[in-house]
């Protein structure tokens, strides 16, 4: 940790950081299959996991400059899918509802909601993330003063774009926030490289993804009271 100074935005990664992302992604794709096989089952008995591999394939490679947008990318992959099996290819818009609003159904870490409702009084909070978890719909707005999302945005971290448009909306300099996420390289680094001091949170859950040295100098914290420590010892 190299910051001298409290800062007076963090912005926070959200997959993996907030929650486990893998659990809510299988419980999406199951809630996914479900859908498509009682509503396309043709669809559904050609999507394998093959399939679905090529499909998204000839999907990124069709548009490489939507290869940030996992939103748009499955949607695509959706339709293409349906149309292929002979079913109408605009179930896709619904299909794809069906994903994201199981996508939204995170199981939070204990400290999130006691560590982000002491933040929110004192801090301004923006989330930044990659992924297609909406803040309002996993019931976490109240804490944050908005998101910045890669589909939104277009493009994804470790852009600095990314970093940059969560401090104008903070309306706080780059070297006055905090940036806190659980990814060495899309969120400890690029963070820094984009100006902004940046804290590694490195869940015992997840410590097995990254060895400790993966940031350089950055030591990890195990969770985001350890981080409430380390700010509180900055006032
Ligand atoms: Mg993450």
């Amino acid at each position: 940790m190299d910051w001298r100074s409290e800062p007076r935005a963090i912005t926070l990664d959200l997959d993996d950081t907030l929650w486990p992302v893998a659990p809510t992604l299988v419980a999406a794709e199951q809630a996914l299959s479900r859908w498509l096989s009682k509503q396309a089952p043709a669809t559904a008995a050609r999507l394998d996991v093959d399939r679905r591999a090529t499909l998204r394939k000839v999907v990124l490679s069709d548009h490489p400059d939507r290869a940030h947008d996992f939103g748009f990318v499955r949607h695509e992959l959706l339709r293409r899918a349906l149309s292929e099996a002979g079913d109408d290819p605009a179930m896709a818009d619904e299909a794809f509802a069906v994903f994201l609003a199981a996508r939204q159904q995170v199981t939070l870490f204990d400290d999130v909601r006691p560590v982000l409702a002491q933040w929110s009084a004192r801090y301004r909070l923006v989330a930044v993330s990659n992924g297609n978890a909406d803040i309002n719909r996993v019931g976490l707005a109240d804490y944050f003063i908005g998101a910045i999302s890669a589909h939104e945005i277009g493009c994804a971290k470790p852009d600095p774009r990314m970093f940059h448009e969560a401090c104008r909306l903070a309306g706080v300099p780059a070297e006055h926030t905090l940036h806190i996420g659980d990814d060495p390289h899309l969120d400890v680094i690029a963070a820094r490289q984009a100006g902004l001091h940046s804290a590694w949170l490195r869940r015992p859950d997840f410590a097995h993804r990254h060895s400790a040295d993966t940031c350089g100098s950055a030591s990890p914290f195990e969770d985001l009271h350890a981080l409430e420590a380390a700010l509180a010892a900055l006032r």
